[in-house]
């Protein structure tokens, strides 16, 4: 078999895989691009069908790094890591030891932080461990700044379609409400939206219920298809298939979770249903964008102006797509193309 025939090997630099059998510590690290001698992506702990289920996740989710770069203007190339969560994985002190060891092997090519499953106390510990887990709470929380990305995203998605921004009076579902979903159920509370949440997790939901008595909670399986103004993915990758979408009951799909389309045409298909697409690597850049500022010692004023600029190019992005009749997902893959194809020196969104 030739590494060319796994199906999301999109041109990889490098894969790492490793494993620990003691510590039932197992995954791969990818990286898609290198720009200015780094790669950045964050770390992923969470069950997978099969280790090539994985290895299709972490190759997508890299290669999303590359085009989240590309949109945000920023002069790194884009990474991920997955750790496989088994039965008797458990993020003991040794297991992320381990996995620091692991990253530190790459000498500092590869630079992450927190993803789905990976929390502010890991990474404290993993911070102890490598030089090389960029997120830095003391300053920046990158999931609060995800949550403000996607924030703009959205308002800027209402603006198009009901010509003016607000959130009053409009209602919005999200699905996960882990690190970034609360954080943006909150700003669009705050912003006195009507919110449905769904997660799998009980004690989250017990928490929201407790927390935000006005909300709706319903069930994960069915929370995409309620009617709504905006549905805000914010849990897993692959959020919508072929099959799903024929049940979809919004406006607008702006979420934070990564890779929400199956495959590109599930965006061609979302566009004929007449529904407004936010690629999630422009609507969740906010992290990226935040970690990047952590990274270089940027003030909080730049890391805010930067994240405000995606209310604009989502703007931009959805007049182009409507005026020329393409599909978002399409537009901003060639504009991220042509991007790299001229060394990552300009982007026009
Ligand atoms: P998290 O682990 O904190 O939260 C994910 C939540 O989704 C959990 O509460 C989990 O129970 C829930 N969930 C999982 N499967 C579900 C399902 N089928 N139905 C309902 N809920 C489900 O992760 P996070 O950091 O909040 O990341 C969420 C998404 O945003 C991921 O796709 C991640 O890649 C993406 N993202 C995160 C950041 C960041 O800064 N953390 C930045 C950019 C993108």
């Amino acid at each position: 078999m030739k590494i060319e025939q796994i199906k999301s090997f999109d041109n990889h630099k490098m894969v790492l895989f490793f494993n620990d059998d003691k510590l039932s510590l197992r995954g791969f690290i990818a990286i898609h691009s290198i720009f200015n001698k780094l790669s950045l992506g964050a770390t992923r702990f969470c069950e997978y069908k099969s280790e090539i289920d994985a290895l299709n996740d972490v190759l997508k989710l890299s290669k999303n790094m590359t085009y989240k770069c590309a949109v945000s203007d920023i002069k790194y190339g884009g990474a991920k890591a997955v750790i496989i969560k088994k039965e008797k994985s458990y993020k003991s002190i040794d297991f992320l030891k381990k996995y620091a060891f692991f990253v530190n092997s790459l000498n500092g090519l590869f630079k992450t932080g927190a993803d789905v499953g990976i929390f502010e106390e890991d990474i404290k510990i993993l911070k102890k461990y490598s030089k090389h887990i960029i997120d830095d709470y003391s300053k920046n929380d990158p999931s609060y700044w995800t949550a403000v990305g996607i924030f703009y995203a959205i308002k800027s998605s209402l603006n198009f379609v009901f010509k003016n921004d607000l959130f009053i009076d409009k209602t919005f579902a999200i699905k996960g409400v882990g690190k970034v979903g609360f954080n943006l159920l909150k700003l669009i509370l705050e912003h006195k939206g009507n919110v449905i949440v769904s997660d799998k997790n009980d004690n989250l939901i017990k928490k929201i219920k407790k927390t935000f008595p006005t909300v709706k909670i319903v069930d994960h399986k069915n929370i995409h298809k309620e009617k709504v103004d905006v549905y805000s993915p914010c849990a897993l990758s692959n959020e919508f298939t072929e099959k799903n979408i024929k049940d979809l009951n919004c406006k607008i799909i702006c979420g934070g979770a990564n890779n929400q389309l199956e495959n590109e045409v599930i965006g061609e298909l979302i566009f004929k249903k007449g529904i407004i697409y936010v690629p999630d690597y422009l609507s969740n850049s906010g992290g990226l964008i935040s970690v990047v500022s952590t990274y270089e010692n940027k003030s909080k004023k730049f890391l805010l102006n930067k994240i405000k600029k995606i209310y604009n190019k989502v703007y931009n992005l959805l007049n182009l797509s409507i005026e020329e009749g393409i599909p978002t997902n399409i537009i901003l893959k060639e504009k991220v193309l042509d991007f790299i194809e001229n060394n990552n020196k300009y982007i026009n969104i």
